[in-house]
């Protein structure tokens, strides 16, 4: 048997509507959501989709708290200006991981960069529709809607490109794994950044109305996880969950 303990947080929140991004491709779009649909059964039915954004959208919530706070934190760049001169670098930031090692942020001693792994990990948020039957494994159950318009090639009845927009609706939860300890500091960071995410808003489409989150629940646990080997070589895998609040409380 092998195992493993380690930190986690938990996170419910609840989105009226959140738009996604535009069919298969979020066609280079910052902090969008991207939704991959495999199996084209009827509608949404079985169809699972990668909620995508949730880093992203918590590094923004980080730079918004970092600023209130007056602390310097790293750019999602590492330049500090484009081609033609332009300034890129807003003050209160430095070139991202240009801070490591000699002085670094909290930002990067959390998030990491090219130059150090970082201490956390997103666990994919998968979801699916709520009219979906049958076994759908970690997918979580949400309203799914999309909006169909497609791009017909001149001359042929065939979709080249799906503009077709998705919405969702709904509760999920999202969960954050510790791959090294934290310190307090850093947690309480985290935990502010999180509890800052609502005042931003998820995915696309966030200035006309969609992509309202509202947090619900929030847990920091400690996770004990072992495998081992079974009967006939079956994996089995097992988490024991212990709720940390008083180390919670005291982070933040
Ligand atoms: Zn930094």
């Amino acid at each position: 048997m092998v195992s493993r303990k380690f930190k986690r947080i938990k996170v419910r929140v609840r989105t009226p509507i959140t738009k996604t991004g535009n069919g298969a491709f979020s066609g280079g779009k910052v902090n969008n959501l991207l939704l991959l649909g495999t199996n084209g059964e009827n509608g949404n039915d079985g169809k699972r989709y990668l909620v995508k954004g949730i880093r992203g959208l918590l590094n923004h919530s980080m730079m918004a708290i970092a600023k209130q706070q007056g602390v310097e934190i790293c750019h999602s760049s590492d330049k500090t200006e484009t081609q033609s001169g332009e300034k890129l670098l807003p003050e209160g930031f430095h070139p991202n991981g240009a801070c490591f090692p000699e002085s670094e942020c909290i930002w990067h001693s959390i998030m990491g960069s090219i130059k150090r792994f970082s201490r956390v990990k997103f666990e994919p948020v998968v979801i699916v529709s709520t009219y979906s039957k049958g076994e759908n494994g970690d997918a979580q159950k949400v309203h799914i809607a999309t909006e169909t318009r497609n791009s017909l090639t001149h001359g042929l009845k065939q979709a080249m490109q799906d503009f077709g927009e998705r919405y969702f609706s709904g509760e999920f939860t999202f969960i954050i794994d510790f791959n090294e300890e934290l310190k307090q500091e850093e947690l309480g960071f985290l935990l502010k950044a999180i509890l800052f995410m609502p005042e931003l808003g998820l995915g696309g489409s966030v200035n006309n109305g969609s992509g309202k989150i509202e947090l619900l629940e929030i847990v920091l646990q400690e996770v004990f996880r072992t495998r081992t080997i079974g009967k006939n070589g079956k994996i089995i895998e097992e988490e024991k969950e212990r709720n940390l609040w008083k180390q919670m409380e005291e982070a933040w």
